[in-house]
């Protein structure tokens, strides 16, 4: 009888010590409620120290300005906080998803205009992280790792966004080299990047299956014929550089073409497994800030002789928002640890990405509702914040699309 009482003892002890470690850490439990490793904690301080010292007092600026936050990027490169996902042959951290999740979380909290700008590296990056041969990994990967530059991923065309299979831009084999003419659209980064990836129709056959038809290549933004439009005028997220960009006549050696031709519509679809994750992960930043802004908020105005904070209404839409921030980030990083596992995340992939997007809207939302009338002015934080979280739901594949990933996936098990 007193071994067992020593067992429960111990176990007892054992359960409030890691209670007690996600209480002090809310933002760093994880599924098996293991620890974060010492890097990933540090990784995690500095972006947060970062985004609440330096991003969040020039956020309003850039986003009254629309001006692209270049020094805040550059700022972001020198403390390592970008493209950490850069294999370390090619110069760079080969952070798994999961870090760099961390990572995006904190910056997004300080302005997911910056965080955006920041993120569409990862997303022009990856295709060639997946897919790029050695040289095609030094050559491209290499340079961002040097010195802070940007790119993009151009996929969507003014016909076709969820239906990737519907673009039209066309690249034809010359010798050695693709011409390619067509119009993208919705580019970030369109008219900051250094490179782009590029997925262009190069089996007009419409006998050709999808999985043939495309093809991805890596093409220098300073190559002739390629003409990015004016900067969009968007919602929010007004600071990240959002255009169409016209290729005419744009002459692509056969070097860069990723993997072969047909090949390009699994990579850039493949990509997502790996950055929907960070998606989510911003979406549930702008959550935490909207949860924080709206807690303070709600701790110092007075109506009817208290804090509104006393009132039950609003405690408990705190309480619902804090439900979805905590949510969000379970699924970003269940999502994030999966693929790092080596395993297919396409459905944890999307439920993070879904999820964390739509309540990215209900917290802003909620947010502007606690702040009352000055929830709706410019002045204060919140108005922004529920302008930069529509976006969540639409790039990187729309809330819908997702639900049609997510439902794809589960039905799939069922009928095995
Ligand atoms: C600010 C911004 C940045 C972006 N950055 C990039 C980028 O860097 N690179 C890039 O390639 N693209 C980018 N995009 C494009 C973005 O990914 C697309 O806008 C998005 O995928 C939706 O495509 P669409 O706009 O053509 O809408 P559509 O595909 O026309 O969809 C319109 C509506 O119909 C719904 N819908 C469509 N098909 C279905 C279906 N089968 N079932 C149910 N509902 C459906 C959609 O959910 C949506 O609500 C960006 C867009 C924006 C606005």
């Amino acid at each position: 009888r007193a071994s067992a009482l020593v067992c429960i003892i111990i176990l007892c002890s054992l359960c409030f010590q890691k209670t007690k470690a996600l209480l002090d850490h809310p933002n760093t439990l994880f599924l098996n409620l293991t620890e974060l490793t010492d890097q990933q904690k540090e990784f995690q301080e500095v972006a947060r120290k970062f985004a609440r010292e330096e991003i969040v007092p020039a956020a309003l600026s850039y986003d009254k300005s629309g001006e692209y936050p270049f020094p805040l990027i550059k700022r972001a490169w020198d403390l390592g906080l970008i493209n950490g996902h850069i294999p370390e042959d090619c110069g760079g951290m080969g952070l798994g998803i999961f870090d760099s999740c961390l990572i995006t979380e904190e910056l997004a909290f300080g302005c997911t205009g910056v965080q955006t700008a920041i993120e569409a590296n990862s997303l022009g990056q990856m295709p060639v992280i997946i897919a790029g041969n050695d040289a095609q990994k030094k050559k491209y990967l290499g340079r961002m790792a040097e010195e802070p530059l940007m790119c993009a991923y151009c996929v969507t065309e003014p016909g076709a966004g969820s239906d990737v299979a519907g673009i039209k831009t066309r690249a034809v084999k010359k010798g050695d080299e693709y011409v390619v003419n067509g119009q993208k659209m919705w580019i970030t980064n369109g008219g900051k990047a250094n490179w782009y990836f590029l997925l262009a129709l190069t089996d007009p056959d419409p006998k050709c299956p999808t999985s043939r038809a495309f093809t991805g290549f890596i093409v220098e933004a300073d190559t002739p014929g390629v003409q990015p439009g004016r900067k969009e005028l968007n919602m929010g997220q007004r600071c990240s550089d959002t255009r169409g960009i016209t290729f005419e006549d744009v002459r692509i050696p056969k070097e860069n073409v990723l993997i072969g031709e047909g090949a390009g519509f699994k990579i850039a679809m493949g990509a997502f497994d790996k950055t929907r994750p960070p998606v989510a992960a911003g979406a549930t930043g702008l959550a935490q800030r909207a949860l924080e802004e709206a807690t303070k908020y709600a701790l110092e105005r007075k109506t009817f002789g208290k804090f509104i904070a006393e009132h039950q209404a609003v405690s408990f839409l705190l309480a619902e928002m804090a439900m979805k921030v905590e949510l969000a980030r379970m699924a970003y990083q269940r999502a994030a640890w999966e693929v790092d596992q080596g395993r297919r995340n396409t459905y944890y992939a999307s439920i993070a990405k879904a999820f964390a997007g739509d309540i990215a809207n209900q917290c802003a939302a909620d947010a502007v509702q606690i702040f009352g009338g000055n929830g709706f002015n410019s002045e204060y934080p919140v108005e922004k914040l529920m302008r930069d979280a529509k976006i969540y739901q639409i790039y990187e594949g729309t809330a819908q699309i997702q639900r049609l990933i997510i439902s794809r996936e589960h039905l799939g098990k069922f009928k095995q």
